[in-house]
């Protein structure tokens, strides 16, 4: 068998993950979410304290709101757009006709103004925006949604519709570079918490095109993007479990959110992989969940 999907099999055959015949789409049994559920509600002990205002989000977003992100620009391998029948009877009889002759059918769908969401952040900024200038204390978010990325892959960890938890904090300069420093501790504290091996590391995103590597080794230089890298696949490198990013004024700029003092406002947000943190935690502890160290079903609530 070819190693890195080892554990994908194993993951499989102990009934965990459901395959669905797509790369990269997975259905999870109960014990796979209880143990998602104790994560979940780890990821909010992360936060307490700290004020953060909740948003829940659909998986998808207004197709306007998609554009400003300038998602298509740096990532438009990765991104799915929502399309749908929009025709009259006889279009539907030509399209039923073509269906059933296992002939092409999709091309004549049309845009739903929706595209899926491919970080949970996105949803934030608009929002935000809407309000008006910051207050002098900023503001933070703890946001979730599922995204969904085109990245089909036989490795469990890299999936195409997969769940994200971030808090996402606005404001000065000064109030974001100290929260992405003082919560990259958080986040190790997180997965000590969980009793899973980690190596904290810069990092950069997949840039798409020639234009790609420059923004790539320039998010590098500027040490813009850190993750918390947890080994997970087998025979294979260890894969990105939260990540740290520090956006500068990207989206303050895009969306027009400013600072009490009129400045554009600085953004930075800690993602939390929830699929990929359930993973790594069956990897490290088994998967037999009652015999899990006690300090671990204590950090998730397991009772
Ligand atoms: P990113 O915006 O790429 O930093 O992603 C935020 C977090 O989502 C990462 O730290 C990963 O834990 C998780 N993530 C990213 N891509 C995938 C994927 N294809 N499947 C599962 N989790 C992912
Ligand atoms: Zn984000």
């Amino acid at each position: 068998m070819d190693m890195p999907t080892a554990y994908r099999s194993r993951l499989i055959d102990a009934g965990l993950l459901i395959p669905t015949g797509v790369d990269g789409l997975f259905g999870r049994s109960g014990t796979f979410e209880s143990i998602y559920d104790g994560v979940d509600q780890a990821v909010t002990a992360v936060g307490a304290g700290a004020g953060a205002e909740v948003m829940r989000f659909p998986p998808a977003m207004a197709q306007a709101t998609f554009e400003k992100t300038g998602y298509m620009k740096n990532f438009p391998h990765f991104a799915g757009t929502v399309h749908c029948f929009c025709g009259d009877e006889r279009s539907h009889q030509k399209l039923i006709g073509r269906m059933d002759r296992g002939e092409t059918w999709t091309d004549e769908q049309e845009p739903a103004d929706l595209v899926l969401t491919p970080a949970a952040c996105y949803a934030v900024y608009p929002v935000l925006a809407k309000r008006g200038p910051l207050g002098d204390g900023g503001h933070m978010v703890d946001v979730s949604s599922y995204c969904f990325r085109h990245e089909p892959s036989q490795e469990p960890t890299r999936m195409q519709l997969f769940r994200m938890r971030e808090y996402v904090r606005i404001g000065t300069e000064a109030q974001v570079i100290d929260f992405r420093g003082s919560w990259i501790e958080r986040g190790k504290a997180f997965a000590d918490a969980l009793a899973l091996p980690y190596e904290v590391d810069v990092a950069n995103d997949p840039f798409f095109g020639r234009a790609g590597k420059f923004m790539a080794s320039s998010q590098r230089e500027q040490a813009l993007k850190f993750e918390l890298l947890i080994p997970v696949n087998d025979g294979a490198g260890p894969t990105a479990c939260l990540s740290f990013n520090y956006h500068q004024t990207y989206f303050g700029d895009n969306w027009d959110i400013r600072t009490p003092d009129g400045a554009p406002a600085h953004t930075a947000c800690i993602a939390f992989g929830m699929e990929r943190i359930v993973l790594a935690l069956f990897k490290h502890h088994g998967f037999d969940v009652a015999a899990w160290p006690a300090e671990v079903r204590s950090a998730l609530a397991l009772r």
